[in-house]
């Protein structure tokens, strides 16, 4: 098989790496991987058995009773199939945001998550995007990207995208619901979130999603032409 291609874009909740992620993977053609809805999706299942995201042994204990795939829609948005249901839309809510930052942090469920994530990167050229994507998935990856700004500017990007849908937003609950994320991310003992030396850091405060966007095809376009 041919190798792959494989830009790997890491940083904190709200930074924008999805949309950032989803644009670069349809222009050039790749599969976008968010790896974030894996966590989700192992969080939402041990939530709905009433397993808590700290509890150590009932993570491991139930762990195999779940079967997680990605599907593609036509659009090329990325589907969450959680033993055969859809659950795409809920894994979006700021309680399971908090229960896959706590669950991700269980070895168990990292490892089982890395097989999966690296298998997608070897049969097809990706963009994927998370936490540990460049520092332990991908460590080869063609592109490394540290998607970045500051806690106030995601929080105040995640509170406008909210009151645009038409739901209540509070905005310093947010913030210090971004700012707890990132401390469960970066302090972790497994793989945490932290810049790796041979990443790109874009710092997108005080940018534009085009601007972003421009940026990063530039990085790719320098890296791997
Ligand atoms: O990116 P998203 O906010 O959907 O991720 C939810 C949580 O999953 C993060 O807060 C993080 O704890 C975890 N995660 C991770 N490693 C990744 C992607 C996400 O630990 N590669």
């Amino acid at each position: 098989m041919a190798k792959t291609v494989a830009i790997a874009i890491d940083g904190p909740a709200g930074a924008g790496k999805s949309t950032i992620a989803r644009r670069i993977a349809k222009e050039m053609g790749y599969y976008y991987v968010d790896t974030g809805a894996i966590y989700r999706t192992v969080a939402y299942f041990m939530d709905l058995l009433g397993v808590s995201p700290k509890d150590t042994d009932g993570v491991e204990r139930y762990i195999d009773e779940l079967t997680v795939q990605i599907e593609y829609d036509e659009d090329g948005l990325q589907h969450m199939i959680m033993n055969g249901m859809d659950v795409t839309g809920d894994i979006r809510t700021q309680d399971i945001s908090q229960k896959a930052s706590l669950i991700s942090a269980q070895p168990v469920v990292r490892e089982v998550l890395l097989d999966m994530q690296r298998e997608v990167a070897r049969q097809h050229n990706v963009v994927m995007d998370g936490r540990d994507i460049g520092t332990v998935v991908l460590p080869d990856a063609n592109v490394k990207i540290f998607l970045t700004a500051s806690a106030e500017v995601r929080a105040k990007r995640r509170t406008d995208e909210l009151l645009a849908k038409g739901q209540k937003a509070d905005f310093s609950r947010i913030l210090q619901e971004i700012e707890q994320r990132d401390y469960q991310d970066t302090h972790r003992a497994i793989a945490p979130l932290k810049m790796c030396r041979d990443s790109v850091k874009v710092d997108t405060s005080e940018m534009t999603i085009e601007q972003v966007v421009q940026t990063i095809r530039n990085i790719i376009t320098e890296k791997v032409g």
